[in-house]
């Protein structure tokens, strides 16, 4: 949408919306100056557009003619019907910004998951809700207290009633500013100003002549505007990606057996799906530590050598994703399978584990959905297996069990061998960077279809462009007669 800055320059094409032809500067250069006539003609003749365009850089222009700048804002967590947070001063000296949450603890947080100082004791700070898009003023925004009254009056007298009843309380005369944050359709705005002292405290009983006192001479107290960016979990994993995808998983809890190459990855684009928000849990299991040789492939590096992979991966997206709920488990989920999930995910990439972990979920009386991931050989292919009911087929149903075929796989990829490699007693199958990524994306699809409502195909095959594998299409697998894990005799 072109239009007018709010530095009073003129945007006529918005940015990455039109590619014009290098190779015919001329023709580039009279479309742009055709363009900006057609803005500028627009602006003037056309009030509404005008209108329209104040709304849309309002953001930009809120803060515009103040000194000193206003303060990047940012809001996190704040309750749904709250009236009062608190703001806190955050970051380095020469970046601080001010925060608005209801939580200190969600402050706190943030804070660490960016290297910076603790944030500053939080002040009171009023909550209040318009639904009415903000006014253009008639004259230039409101500098001080008056002016803002007239401004409010003029943009929603619901919310101007509601900012003067707050002002004949008594407790924000306690306070050296009285702060508000606003939430409009076109985000969260806010202003605040400093209070008399003097007569503040003259009137700490009496706070109806304090607001008396700032509708006369306290009028021309200056006040300082902000806005705040959303950074609070709810927006960034959910409301800011409606349009793309119907569900998240925030409020679900995610259990995520092994944190190799695959998990690692899994494990974030999991929070980026919303896991461990809104009160979810992502319960992260490995027995293993991080060795050299799994550096090469891995979500961590060099300095979570040694670590186990479950709690090194906590330490790591607990800085990336500092809201998430985020447990681990260092035993084995052979043993203890995880209990009380909404969805357990298999990426150990070893058939032993995964026939064990199958055996106790198939046999479970409560059947929780269990997706197995893995990457096939030496990564030509990304498999996945949903396993969420009788009707379909287990993991042990991939696998031949008449005496016949006995141990054979029911979809031969290929005959030959895969190629292992061993150091020590230790043996692994190399595959390239990108297969724990592909399989990453495959196990995020499966997801993105289970919040839809229809997993099919439940066995999932995807393979590499250059792959000479056996191809098999994805497909729902029936359950194979005799199965000794899901039809035991
Ligand atoms: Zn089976």
């Amino acid at each position: 949408m072109p239009h007018i800055s709010a530095s009073g320059g003129i945007c006529y094409f918005a940015q990455g919306s039109v590619v014009l032809d290098r190779f015919r500067p001329d023709t580039a250069i009279w479309q742009c100056l055709e363009q900006a006539r057609m803005v500028i003609d627009r602006a003037i003749e056309d009030p509404q557009y005008h209108s329209d365009e104040f709304r849309g850089e309002f953001w930009a222009n809120w803060l515009v003619a103040q000194d000193p700048p206003a303060l990047p804002g940012l809001i996190g967590a704040v309750e749904k019907n709250a009236t009062t947070a608190r703001y806190y001063l955050i970051g380095p000296d020469d970046g601080r910004r001010l925060y608005v949450a209801s939580e200190p603890d969600e402050v706190s947080r943030f804070c660490e998951a960016l290297g910076w100082p603790s944030p500053t004791l939080g002040m009171p700070c009023w909550i209040l809700r318009s639904e009415r898009v903000p006014a253009l003023p008639t004259g230039e925004l409101p500098q001080t207290v008056h002016a803002t009254f007239e401004w409010l009056k003029a943009w929603d007298q619901k919310l101007y009633r509601a900012i003067q009843a707050r002002l004949a309380e008594r407790d924000y005369l306690k306070w050296s500013r009285c702060e508000l944050a606003i939430a409009t359709p076109v985000g969260w705005i806010g202003f605040g100003f400093k209070l008399h002292a003097m007569t503040a405290r003259g009137f700490a009983r009496r706070p109806k002549e304090y607001r008396n006192y700032l509708h006369q001479r306290g009028g021309s107290t200056a006040i300082q505007r902000s806005v705040f960016q959303d950074v609070s979990p709810d927006y960034v994993y959910q409301r800011n990606l409606v349009s793309l995808q119907r569900g998240t998983l925030a409020g679900k809890k995610i259990a995520l057996v092994g944190c190799g190459a695959l998990g690692g990855y899994l494990a974030s684009a999991l929070l980026r799906l919303g896991a461990g928000t809104a009160g979810g849990t992502l319960h992260l299991q490995d027995v293993d530590e991080l060795q050299p040789d799994n550096l090469g492939r891995h979500r961590l590096g060099y300095n979570s050598l040694f670590d186990n992979k479950a709690t090194a991966l906590k330490k790591m997206l607990d800085r990336e994703s500092p809201f998430a709920n985020i447990t681990i488990s260092e035993k084995s989920a052979v043993t203890h399978f995880p209990q009380g999930f909404d969805l357990v995910i298999n990426a150990t990439g070893e058939q032993a584990v995964s026939e064990a972990l199958n055996v106790q979920h198939v046999q479970a009386s409560k059947r929780t959905p269990l997706l197995h991931v893995w990457i096939f050989g030496n990564g030509d292919c990304v498999q996945g297996l949903w396993v969420d009911s009788r009707k379909y087929g287990c993991y042990r149903c991939l696998t031949h069990n008449d005496e016949a075929q006995y141990g054979q796989p029911r979809f031969p990829l290929t005959d030959a061998d895969t190629l292992r490699a061993f150091v020590g007693c230790h043996a692994f199958t190399p595959y390239g960077v990108s297969s724990p990524m592909s399989a990453t994306a495959l196990a995020m699809d499966f997801i993105a279809d289970w919040l839809k409502g229809d997993v099919s195909p439940r066995f999932r095959l995807r393979y590499n462009e250059g792959s000479t594998l056996r191809r098999f299409k994805s497909q729902n697998v029936s359950p194979l007669q005799g199965c000794p894990a899901c039809q035991p005799q």
